[in-house]
């Protein structure tokens, strides 16, 4: 904490890690005699950069840019960029630390990073964003690459981003290097169900954990916090699999909809008109929206339901939100966001016997998904979106699996958090410790 003053969020996501690996370390003593945690929370390289851009108005604007280059151990440097006006370092090193046990877990072989702006995309017009993203990756090119770093999309960032950010690379490096970014559009190098993926997997996971012990979704009552890429397409897949999803949110309030989420509709809400959903509660008869609400207070909203997919933002669900999907029937807890559970709901959680499934496994579908455009990208190919689909379906039938045997080998029976961290821990550490002090 001293060494890294100011940075909540980083500090938050070491020690959920650490919490977990005590077993590891005390059957792997040679990871503390080569300094494994010591190095492992120190990023390889932060890039700290001015993004001056000019705005509608003609007025000269400047955001702070970062890339955060956690560990390549395992591989190129992979993860998202965020523009967001609470982005600083120190959440971005939470995330970056995160993206590298992640990455572990989809065994697609890629490294952690994670990068971003303190930048609004919110009420900016297309130009605007346009300018910063060309801004932004005037810098960031320097530092990228296929085989070096491997951004994608993140909060505010989806595919309108990417096509910018990707044009103003190509155009800096005289070079169609389709796998310097991923997430792109379809018609240059994207792949089919990236969009879809981390929403997918999430719910995949779900099914995995729920199917381990003879159960399934089907007919089961969800309910979804945001509205963004993960949400949407959670919600969609739970639906496709017979649950009933009955809430989605934004950071301005909550809606919901007791038939079940009209998916087309708050899709095209969000995508096409980049709406909020107060607009779906608008449009759609019999859906009821609540301003400042979160999702969680099953009470007030006077149901019961069976598991909840927090998909909007870090430390989004907290301990008295624990307590209300206890009281509400909720038995089991899957993270689409990164982080979005304080440790203490965690844990309150896990006391009272809830299936708890952590991000960093749980949301893993959409950089392994990244991974496999990577690789249509570098074979010129692209597969049918069948095909990726059942890709990410066993990548995260393998992550649950991977998890669950790392927490009994660990005596953690059940315990997502532990074995996901457990197993991520164990596969960079033994490639940092082959490759030497670096
Ligand atoms: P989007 O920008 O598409 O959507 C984010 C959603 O969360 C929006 O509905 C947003 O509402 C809401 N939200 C953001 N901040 C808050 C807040 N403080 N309080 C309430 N709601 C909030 O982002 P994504 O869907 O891509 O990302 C969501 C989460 O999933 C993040 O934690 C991200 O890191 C994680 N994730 C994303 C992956 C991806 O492939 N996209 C992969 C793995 C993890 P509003 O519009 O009001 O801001």
């Amino acid at each position: 904490v001293a060494a890294n003053p100011g940075e909540p969020e980083f500090h938050q996501a070491v020690r959920e890690v650490f919490d977990s690996i005590a077993p590891v370390l005390a059957a792997h003593p040679e990871y503390a005699d080569q300094a494994i945690l010591e190095r492992l929370v120190e990023p390889e390289r932060i890039i700290a950069f001015r993004v001056p851009w000019v705005d509608d108005a003609g007025k000269i604007r400047v955001n702070k840019g970062y890339r955060v280059q956690f560990n390549s151990a395992l591989g190129p440097y992979k993860g998202g960029l965020r523009f967001h006006p609470t982005v600083y370092l120190g959440m971005l090193k939470f995330l970056g630390f995160e993206q590298i046990f992640k990455n572990a877990l989809t065994r697609q072989h890629i490294g952690g990073a994670k990068g971003g702006a303190n930048f609004d995309p919110k009420g900016k017009s297309d130009n605007e964003v346009m300018r910063f993203c060309q801004s932004f990756m005037t810098e960031l090119q320097r530092h990228i690459g296929p085989d070096i770093d491997v951004p994608a999309g993140d909060i505010g960032v989806g595919g309108r981003e990417i096509g910018y950010l990707f044009g103003q690379y190509r155009r800096i490096r005289d070079t169609f290097d389709a796998g310097v970014l991923t997430g792109k559009g379809l018609g240059f190098g994207g792949s089919l169900a990236r969009t879809e993926a981390t929403g997918y997997g999430a719910v995949y996971f779900a099914d995995a954990m729920l199917a381990a012990r003879g159960e399934s979704l089907d007919g089961r009552t969800a309910v979804v916090s945001g509205s963004g890429n993960v949400a949407l397409y959670a919600i969609a897949k739970a639906q496709q699999m017979g649950a009933r999803v009955v809430t989605a949110s934004d950071s301005s309030g909550m809606v919901y909809d007791d038939a079940g989420i009209d998916v087309e509709l708050l899709r095209h809400i969000k995508e096409d008109l980049r709406g909020r959903v107060s607009d779906y509660a608008a449009q759609r008869p019999g859906a009821r929206y609540q301003a400042g609400a979160k999702v969680w207070d099953l009470a007030e909203l006077g149901i019961r339901a069976d598991i909840a997919f927090p998909c909007a933002t870090q430390n989004e669900l907290n301990e008295v939100d624990a307590r209300q999907l206890l009281d509400g029937g909720v038995r089991a807890v899957v993270e689409g966001a990164n982080m979005p559970t304080t440790l203490e709901a965690t844990h309150l959680l896990q006391e009272n016997g809830v299936l708890f499934a952590p991000g960093k496994a749980a949301n893993a579908g959409g950089v392994a998904t990244s991974a496999l455009e990577m690789q249509q990208n570098s074979a010129r190919q692209s597969w049918s979106f069948e095909k990726v689909d059942a890709k990410l379906h066993d990548i995260m039938r393998d992550i649950h699996d991977t998890s669950l045997d790392a927490a009994a080998r660990y005596g953690h029976e059940g315990n997502y958090v532990v074995g996901a961290n457990a197993a991520g821990f164990e596969m960079v550490a033994e490639a940092m410790i082959a490759q030497g002090v670096i």
